[in-house]
This record gives C-alpha cells, structure tokens and sequence, in this order.
C-alpha cells in the first residue's frame, strides 16, 4: 500500500481534484439533465462524497484523544507543556491579527466595494445565536467526556486528553502499563488514517465533482473584485508571511515545506473542513515534516479549532467589502475591533465548512455593520471556504514546525526528506 509520502499518491489525489473540478464545470454548464441528477451527481457522486467525509470525521474524535494521551506522558515535564502551549497560543493569535490587518490595508487600498452596483434589497442572511465571551471560555473545560466527544468538541478533548496524559506521568507502573497500550493504539489509529488517504483520490474526485457542479462560476462575476482580493490576500499571506516565518524564525526552507505538504491543502481545498482534514494533517505534521507527537498532537488539533488566519483574511476583506458597499465609514477604531473580534471569534469556532460567517456577523455586530451585508457574499463564499481552509491549516503546519525547531525537536532529517 503505498503511503501518504508516495509521489504516485500524492499525483494521483492530484488528478482527483482536477478531474472532479473540470468534470463538475461542464455539467454546471450543461445544466441540469434529468438522468445524470439522479443517478449520478445524486447517486454515485453523492454516496461517494458522504462516505469519504464521514470517514475523514470518523477518525478525528479517537485520533485527537489517543495520539495527546500518548504525548503528554512523552513530556518529560510539565513546564515544557505549558512553555510548548504559550509559544503556539502566540503564534497562532499573532498571525490571525496580522491576517486580519493584512486583509483590511489590502481591501482598503483596492477598494472592492466602491462604485459598485449592488441591489442592497437582495442581500438577506440571517445571523444564529453567537455565544457570549464567558461561555466561550468556560466551555472549554468539559463536564462529560463523553458528551464532549460525541459532539466532537475539540477543545475539551483536548483539555480531558492533556488531564489523562498528565495523570499517566504521574500514576507510576500503572500509568506506563496504560501508556504503552495507548502507544499501540495510536499506531492503529494512524494505520486506519493511512489506509483512507490511498481512497483520497477517489474522495476527493467525488467532492469536487458535487461542488462544482452546484456551484458554476457565474456568482463570481458580480463579485469579482471581491472574489480576487481576497484570493490575493490568502496568496500573499501563505506565500509571504508563512514563507518568511519558517525562513527567519527557524531558518527551513519554505520550499521544502510545500515540497513535504503539498497533499494536505488539498484534502482542505475539498472538504472546507480544518476538523475533516485533521487526521490527515496530522499524519503528514508528524511523517513528513518531523514534528514529533508531543508536539503536534497539541498543535494541530488545537490549530484546527482557533487558528483560521484564511477565514480571518476574508472577514477583513468582507468587512470593507461591505462597509463601502453600504457607504458606512468605519475608523482606526473600527478596523481595531474588528481585528481583535476575528481574532477572539475564531476561538472556540470548530474548523467546519461556512462557520466562517457566523464569525463574521460576530465582528459585523461589533462595528454596527449590516448583518444583511453578509447576504451579498454568500454566493461566492463556498468557493473562498475550500482556499481559506487550505490556508488555515497550512497555518497550523508552520507554527507546529517553528514550535519544534524551537525546542530543538524538529526531526530535520525527515523535513529535508533524507530518510524514508
Ligand atoms: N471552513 C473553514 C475551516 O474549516 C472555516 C471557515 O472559514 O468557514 O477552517
């Protein structure tokens, strides 16, 4: 079976996304032809994509408990624990607001949303119940484990995990007993991880194929501008900001980073989700860039949940977007809350497709923004969902690499692919 570090893999997930892309197009295009609707986009196409997404969703709630009760007993002690948390809590704070900022001076200079000729009547969207800062914060700590995981809640897998692992170290013969039974649990669980990736080509050629077919490309139209700045900012920050993060704060080779991780944004391109693409980041985290389990197994779970510097881009571009649309003139002030609201917003908000407008109306709401504005970009915002979850966990990635190198951990000889 060949494994996620294979060329032939990662070419043919490649193929996959490119043939459900042009494959998707043309039926878009053809328009709906009865037959093909039913038993092939809502047959085939359909039962493939449900299948591959539940199998990606499968593995993450057992991935993320297993793989942080493995590394926390591997911390030889607690301190490191909490020094390796508040190196990527900052990191992962610092470059959402540097996202956001970026973001707004980039739409601020081209001005997307001026002269533009909108019918504000249409614009409708309904903002749901955004749950104040105190429960943000006070539900991170789990009162059920289980009910934690049935509903998949992140962050308080990871609090209950790091507990566990904590209580392991401190347990004696009994807890190194149980240790080694989650290390062979963890090996199971990555093999499960490996054995879905080789159907990746197959999963991602479904999903794309559903999406595009639905989606077409005319809303972009209207919205170009729209649509291309903030394609340009996701460009921009990946390629400048993480590139020159790796380069001057660990001194890797940015290259050699796309090199190893190339599949992943690929697996985030097609789902919209960092949570389905977590099992997977995971993997190439670990196997391919050589960061080590204690490391990544807090990282990028916890990254997949706070840290969506793509879904931070957008909302600062939607926010002059939709000020200037409206004729709204919002201050330095403004521009400062909305930074700081993205950036708390994106706290506690699963990494799952769209979430990042409800986000939005979040920092709408604090800058008195129309909620309705939101309306007027939700046509394109499908398809700036699947780029920015590409960005943000490549953002979980980089920060996960320069926290390693920086505690000396960065299994070097694995990043630069000098062994198998
Ligand atoms: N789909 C994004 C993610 O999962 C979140 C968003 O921007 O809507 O990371």
């Amino acid at each position: 079976m060949p494994s996620p570090q294979s060329s032939t893999l990662t070419r043919n997930i490649l193929i996959g996304m490119l043939s459900g892309l042009v494959l998707g197009g043309v039926l878009n295009t053809l328009g709906p032809i009865e037959w093909l609707q039913t038993y092939f986009l809502g047959g085939v196409i359909e039962v493939g994509s449900r299948i591959f997404m539940a199998s990606l969703k499968v593995l993450v709630v057992p991935l993320v408990f297993v793989s942080i009760a493995c590394g926390t007993p591997s911390l030889d002690d607690i301190k490191k624990l909490g020094r390796i948390g508040s190196k990527t809590m900052i990191l992962y704070t610092a470059t959402t607001a540097l996202a956001i900022a970026l973001a707004i001076i980039v739409a601020l200079l081209v001005s997307p949303g001026v002269g533009l000729n909108i019918k504000l009547s249409q614009a409708t969207f309904a903002a749901g119940q955004t749950p104040p800062l105190i429960d943000v914060i006070s539900n991170i700590f789990p009162s059920n484990p289980f009910d934690a995981m049935v509903k998949a809640e992140m962050l308080q897998i990871i609090v209950f995990a790091a507990l566990f692992g904590v209580a392991l170290t401190m347990t004696g013969a009994a807890g190194k007993r149980i240790s080694s039974v989650f290390n062979d649990l963890n090996e199971v669980i990555l093999q499960m991880v490996l054995i879905l990736i080789n159907f990746a080509p197959i999963g991602v050629f479904c999903l794309l194929t559903k999406t595009f077919a639905t989606q077409g490309f005319s809303a972009i139209l209207p919205l170009a501008k729209y649509f291309f700045v903030v394609l340009g900012v996701l460009f921009l920050h990946s390629i400048v900001v993480y590139g020159s993060m790796l380069k001057f704060l660990s001194g890797l080779s940015p290259i050699t980073f796309i090199r190893q991780y190339k599949s992943v944004p690929i697996f985030a391109f097609s789902t919209a989700s960092s949570n389905a693409t977590l099992p997977v980041n995971l993997e190439v985290v670990e196997h391919k860039l050589g960061v080590p389990n204690t490391i990544a197994s807090f990282t990028i779970p916890l990254g997949a949940t706070i840290n969506m510097d793509g879904t931070a881009i957008m909302q600062g571009v939607a926010t002059v977007f939709v000020a200037q649309v409206y004729g709204v003139d919002l201050g330095m002030a403004d521009y400062l809350m909305v930074i700081l609201t993205a950036t708390l917003a994106s706290i506690g908000t699963a990494g799952v497709p769209g979430v990042g407008l409800v986000m939005l109306a979040m920092v709408f709401k604090q800058v008195n923004l129309p909620i309705e504005g939101i309306g007027l970009i939700i046509g394109v915002d499908r398809l700036l969902d699947m780029v920015r979850t590409a960005v943000n966990v490549t953002g979980d990635a980089v920060v996960s690499c320069i926290v390693a190198k920086s505690e000396g951990q960065l299994d070097l000889a694995k990043f630069n692919n000098l062994k198998a």
